[in-house]
């Protein structure tokens, strides 16, 4: 059992030390199929290195054209499991001690709910990555079974206009677990049980969210029961208000006790976040409940920019406490923790300005990471000759 410890501890070195290689924030965009057949696609190339280029085939933008370069590109034809086999090594580092945090950032409809939940229908091609994620950690906990003892909760909140709601909040009319009935799934959601407080935490092992229900699971199928509870809740409190759920975050946090053989502990989490859609609310058109909920999804999304950028800049001040998202995933933003962005764009013409906002703050993202000797100080020009180069070189393999 020792040399096996041995060798599993070799293992992970190796691999915390590949990850840490690679930096602090990964970003890979994903684009979602084309849904009108008459539309005419945005994406103009897509590279095996990450490189993107996009185009306006509207040629009503003065960006017509742009080059962008990330960790990872997926196109439309990317399978879910594509998706989280480039995202698993950095899942399972949470079982080595990082905090994770996972985002899923790009305006309504470009297909972050189906990365992180997966679309209904319910076939295992479309799970997402909430799943096959916590599904993994299961496996993995299972595989160290012999040197390590893992633990795991799991909490799921909603923010929306700067509140946070527990979801799986233990209210006296659902049935808590192991959810006896299936009807309790329906009971109605109780703001008063549900809303929260949240605290900044002092350490990267406090939770910065206490009084929020923390479930213990033991297997995938409590996972799930939770995550339908969750998406019910979240269901029956945006019925109320029109698109709620498109301008509400989604956090879903796992954490992670460990102990192993020589009696050592580890905690951490993993934070999967589905955020509030990105996309730029005409304020003018606004008033009243409309125009606060804008402010406020502006206010979080922006704040979640500017902690990024002074992480970048390696600031001594990190503005973690002006929204509560930042302040809920302070202990996986920087420091030791591994972040991904998931930068999600549709493909129609309609949405071209949208898709260069998001790919253009994606890219500041995926810069920081890399550095100032990064390859992504290349001018957009270098970029843009190399994808072109790629393309007529794949446009002359398809001849030949
Ligand atoms: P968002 O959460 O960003 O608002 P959704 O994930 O709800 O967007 O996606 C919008 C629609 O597009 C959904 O019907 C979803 O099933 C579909 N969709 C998104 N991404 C993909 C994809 N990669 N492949 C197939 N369908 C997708
Ligand atoms: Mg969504």
């Amino acid at each position: 059992a020792q040399k096996y410890h041995k060798v599993v501890q070799e293992n992970r070195n190796l691999y915390n030390m590949v990850q840490d290689l690679k930096g602090n924030i990964r970003v890979y965009c994903r684009i979602r199929p084309v849904f009108r057949a008459e539309t005419e696609s945005v994406i103009d190339f897509i590279g095996k290195d990450g490189s993107l280029v996009v185009v306006d085939p509207t040629k009503l933008h003065k960006d017509g054209r742009k080059s962008f370069q990330f960790h990872q590109v997926f196109g439309p034809t990317a399978t879910q499991e594509e998706v989280f086999k480039e995202t698993q090594p950095l899942v399972r580092s949470v079982m080595d001690g990082y905090n994770v945090c996972i985002f899923a950032y790009g305006q309504t409809g470009s297909g972050k709910t189906h990365t992180m939940s997966g679309s209904s229908g319910g076939s295992t091609a479309e799970k997402g990555i909430n799943y096959l994620a916590l599904n993994d950690l299961f496996q993995l906990s299972n595989e160290r079974k012999y040197i390590m003892k893992y633990e795991m909760h799991m909490q799921m909140v909603e923010i929306y206009n700067e509140q946070v709601r527990d979801l799986l909040a233990e209210d006296s009319s659902i049935t808590k677990y192991p959810f006896a009935s299936k009807s309790s799934f329906f009971s109605p959601f109780s703001d008063a049980i549900s809303l929260l407080e949240i605290q900044g935490c002092s350490s990267d092992n406090e939770f910065a969210l206490q009084n929020a229900s923390m479930h213990h699971v033991v297997s995938i199928t409590d996972v799930i029961n939770l995550m339908k509870l969750g998406d019910i809740n979240r269901a029956v409190a945006s019925a109320a208000i029109n698109d709620r759920r498109s301008r509400s975050h989604s956090v879903l946090t796992v954490h992670v006790c460990g102990e192993d053989v020589s009696g050592t502990t580890l905690n951490s989490c993993l934070h999967l976040v589905d955020l509030a859609g990105s996309e730029r609310v005409d304020e003018a058109g606004a008033t009243g409940e409309g125009l606060r909920e804008a402010q406020h999804i502006n206010k979080s999304l922006s704040c979640l920019q500017d902690v990024i950028m002074a992480l970048a800049q390696k600031n001594s001040y990190i503005p973690y406490r002006n929204s509560k998202l930042t302040l809920l995933l302070q202990n996986a933003l920087g420091g030791r923790a591994k972040t991904l962005m998931f930068a999600h764009v549709s493909p129609e013409g309609d949405s071209f300005g949208e898709t260069i906002s998001t790919l253009k703050f994606a890219q500041k993202v995926s810069t920081v990471e890399l550095g100032a000797a990064s390859k992504n100080k290349e001018s957009n020009e270098v970029l843009e000759l190399k994808a072109e180069l790629e393309s007529l070189r794949a446009a002359l393999a398809n001849k030949g």
